[in-house]
């Protein structure tokens, strides 16, 4: 069932609409917009029905603290009210509300508009999903790796915790490819994305396909000792899938990753770090490939294989 949030310091308005929409939907209650906020920031509403007048913050106040949040930009906000005058309903709708329903309402339109307007949510949600998820893996494309890469390095500036980026490849593909066919070779890559996602599934890790047979890792907060360590293990557990390779190149499918841990500096750019990840992408290759190749701000090299 999707979740509303109905925000109205009236209980008795705030109940009269909760009975309205209760049959088909979740419905929660609360009657200041300070305990909105809090509830939208905790919950994922598919709906917010707000009053505009209140003790305290107001609708308008808190529409505009709604639309601040990253998280909660999305979430449709239905001003409710008593103020029935142009100039309001006009203020309401810039400040980015879906709709605007003046008191006393028709319980009948109420429940319709709801509708529609969770209908478009939902519609838009789908969409957005399957517009940032790589088909073939399910894993984050690389249009969703543009937006996280550029949020999680300002999070690490602002939280002065380390950063890492690193780049995996998979080694010898097209030999791959021309050995076993292409559709083979898509399950490969299936199989890499996987294994390395579950290894990468904190909340300060990230995972996305990058392109072709090439993947991108962000870690927050772990540090230089403990990524390389941890990037060793993905290194090792693609390796012990024992995909068999064409024998001449190699017996199993292996990977190479090029890796840089740094601790973030507000004057410091994210595509230096990137294309220093790419170069130790592009020495593990000349190295031999199959192996991790690690660095940090002050270039201290370390492989394994
Ligand atoms: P290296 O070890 O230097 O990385 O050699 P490589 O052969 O892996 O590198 P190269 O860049 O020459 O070839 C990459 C290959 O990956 C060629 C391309 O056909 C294949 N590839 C890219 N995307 C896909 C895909 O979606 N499916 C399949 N099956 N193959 C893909
Ligand atoms: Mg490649
Ligand atoms: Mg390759």
């Amino acid at each position: 069932m999707d979740k509303i949030l109905i925000v109205d310091d009236s209980p008795v308005q705030a109940n009269f609409l909760s009975s309205i929409l209760s049959p088909d939907y979740e419905v929660t209650v609360v009657h200041t917009a300070e305990e909105g906020l809090g509830q939208a920031k905790a919950v994922e509403y598919s709906l917010i029905l707000l009053d505009v007048i209140m003790p305290g913050m107001d609708g308008f106040q808190l529409l505009k603290m709604l639309q601040e949040e990253v998280i909660l930009r999305h979430t449709p906000v239905i001003l409710i009210t008593s103020l029935n005058d142009i100039q309001n309903e006009e203020r309401g709708l810039t400040l980015g509300a879906v709709d605007y329903i003046t008191k006393p309402f028709h319980p009948a339109i109420v429940r319709a508009r709801v509708h529609t307007h969770i209908n478009l949510y939902k519609y838009r949600t789908q969409i957005e999903r399957e517009a940032t998820v790589d088909q073939l893996t399910g894993v984050p494309n690389r249009r969703r790796y543009d937006e996280v890469s550029v949020q999680r390095w300002q999070d690490a500036i602002r939280l002065g915790v380390p950063f890492s980026v690193c780049m995996f490849d998979i080694d010898k593909f097209k030999v791959y490819n021309d050995t076993f066919g292409h559709p083979a070779g898509d399950k490969v890559i299936k199989a890499v994305a996987e294994t390395a996602s579950s290894m990468l599934r904190r909340g300060t890790d990230f995972f996305a396909r990058y392109g072709g047979e090439e993947f991108v890792a962000l870690i927050l907060g772990g540090g230089s000792e403990n990524d390389f360590a941890h990037l060793c293990r993905v290194h090792q557990a693609v390796e012990e899938l024992h995909i068999a390779h064409n024998p001449e190149v190699s017996p199993w499918v292996t990977i190479s990753i090029g890796g840089i841990s740094v601790l973030p500096k507000a004057e410091s750019s994210f595509d230096t770090y990137l294309k220093m990840a790419d170069a130790m992408l592009y020495d593990a290759k000349r190295f031999g490939r199959n192996q991790v190749v690690w660095t940090n701000e002050r270039m201290e090299q370390r492989r394994e294989k």
